[in-house]
């Protein structure tokens, strides 16, 4: 089966002969090969957009924002099919699918009413005559760049967004689980989007720079690691294009020494477990004050050994709390965490080398590992493993803790555990990081606040969705205007100063 794009409402196979490979990690098995664009291959998709784009920025925004119902309404009720393709290709086991698919909806639904954040302003007056408004409007083409590990929740952040606010979009997908893009592109179809609007765009590095360098493409939303997103950042800016490049995470989840200890156990194996920690808000350090540390990772570990690994798909689902990890060289590549931690003498408590998964032999199978007595200069802990490893790093104060989450290179998320209001609060607004949990592992903001971390967690100044997503997408005008009525005729006459006010 071949993956292709998808331009002016239809498959486009391009001209291109290159392929990846993608597949099913549960089973180790190639399921089809993803069409990688050439350049000519992104100028055709780019310039649908482009053909595209004055038509749906003059499409009144009623209009408009039927189509979102409408996409939202079909989404809802057919988010199984979605769930199963992501499964089959990203490996997360189906409620987890549903979960991300839930968390995308939430920003169409936000996106359905959209006319309130377009609203500008109006200022009868403000000087003797003269009246002024405010206007937003849409950018144009705009690019975006995701990542393999919300193959349908990250696009989601940004394109409902941007076309409910008249801009036409150009996706180009991770190419490890590049289903899920035509599905949505056949879906916005159906729901009566015109065509050109929404487009795909499969490929790699090659697709990626067609999108950077193209004078049709006026922003770029990028989410990725951080070495791409700051590439991406300044290839794209360099280019004159507005830029948002969400990148990597390392976050730590503090658990004060008052904190309700089952509660915090919980929270540790579910925000660094789920989804097999490939996910950019997945607890991937504990910081446990003393003395709490014991008990705690006592608990942690207990309930580690319960959890079930294997194929995350429907059907199957319900003996797998956690599934395999999306490609066998990501795989590989995060048991070599596992042995340079030992190697450094962190000490491993529970060794997800030794896992028996429920499933194909050929799977790309790595079990939840703990990692316990972790220093700040081993790379377990500098690193972004992007795995189902879990580093306990023991402090002796709330002080050290919070140095600690400070001095890292990445803000994107953290946690606090405990029941100190005090304490919560004043990590709160010490702690350098863009999304913050009291008691909450995951801290994803609901869609109308907006997704984004800090330091080198987002290149650029605007976070995904809200009210800065709102902005992202669109370019502000101010008029400034005098009518001419018989009772206030200007005097006219010639003044060459600079005008004023009154
Ligand atoms: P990645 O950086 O490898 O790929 C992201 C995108 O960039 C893909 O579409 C890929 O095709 C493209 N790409 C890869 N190499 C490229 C290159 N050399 N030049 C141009 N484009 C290139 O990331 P990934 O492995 O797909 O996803 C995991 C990463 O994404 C993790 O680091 C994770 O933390 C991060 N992430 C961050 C957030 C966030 O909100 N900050 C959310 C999800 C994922």
């Amino acid at each position: 089966m071949t993956i292709s794009h998808w331009s002016a409402g239809a498959p486009y196979a391009g001209s291109s002969t290159q392929t990846a490979d993608v597949t099913n990690p549960a089973t180790g098995q190639v399921s089809g090969q993803v069409a990688l664009a050439s350049r000519e291959d992104a100028d055709h998709v780019i310039a649908a957009a482009k053909a595209a784009a004055p038509g749906w920025a003059a499409t009144s925004l009623a209009r408009r924002t039927q189509v979102m119902f409408a996409f939202r309404e079909l989404l809802n009720s057919r988010k199984g099919e979605l769930a199963e393709l992501i499964t089959a290709e990203h490996g997360k086991v189906h409620s987890d699918a549903l979960g991300e698919i839930a968390r995308g909806q939430e920003v169409v639904e936000f996106a359905c009413g959209i006319s309130h954040l377009l609203k500008g302003g109006h200022s009868p007056s403000a000087s003797t005559g003269v009246d002024v408004h405010s206007t937003r409007q849409p950018l144009g083409v705009v690019g975006i760049i995701s990542p393999f590990n919300f193959p349908a929740m990250v696009p989601m952040w940004f394109f409902p967004v941007a076309i409910a606010a008249g801009n036409t979009v150009v996706l180009k997908p991770s190419e490890k689980d590049p289903s899920a893009s035509l599905w949505l592109a056949e879906l916005w179809k159906e729901a009566g989007l015109p065509d050109g609007v929404f487009n795909v765009l499969q490929g790699d590095k090659v697709a990626v720079d067609a999108l950077l360098e193209s004078p049709d493409v006026a922003s770029i939303s990028f989410v990725g690691s951080t070495p791409i997103a700051e590439y991406v950042y300044e290839r794209a800016s360099r280019n004159g294009k507005r830029v948002q490049a969400l990148g990597g995470a390392k976050n730590h989840m503090v658990v004060l020494p008052d904190a309700d200890l089952d509660l915090a156990a919980d929270a540790a194996v579910n925000a660094g477990y789920g989804s097999a920690g490939e996910r950019c808000m997945a607890i991937s350090v504990l910081v446990a004050v003393e003395p709490v540390a014991d008990e705690l990772v006592a608990r942690i570990a207990d309930r580690t050994r319960t959890l079930v690994i294997g194929d995350g798909a429907k059907g199957v689902q319900q003996e797998s709390d956690m599934g395999p990890l999306v490609t066998r060289a990501h795989r590989d590549k995060v048991a070599s965490y596992v042995e340079a931690g030992q190697a450094a003498g962190a000490k491993l408590v529970i060794d997800g080398r030794e896992v028996q998964a429920a499933g194909a032999a050929d799977g790309f199978w790595l079990g939840p590992t703990l990692f316990d007595h972790v220093t700040p200069d081993m790379d377990i802990y500098t690193d972004e493993i992007f795995g189902p490893v879990l580093s306990v790093v023991r402090v002796a104060s709330y002080d050290e803790a919070v140095a600690l989450v400070n001095s890292n290179q990445y803000g994107n998320g953290t946690a606090i555990f405990t029941n100190d209001g005090g304490a919560a609060r004043r990590y709160e607004n010490e702690v350098e990081v863009g999304m913050i949990g009291v008691n909450v592992p995951i801290p994803v903001p609901v869609a109308y606040y907006s997704f984004g971390g800090w330091k080198r967690s987002l290149f650029g100044d605007t976070h995904a969705h809200g009210s800065e997503g709102v902005h992202f997408f669109t370019r502000g005008k101010v008029v400034t205007t005098r009518w001419i009525d018989p009772a206030n005729r200007p005097t006219g006459g010639l003044e060459l100063g600079f005008p004023q006010n009154d």
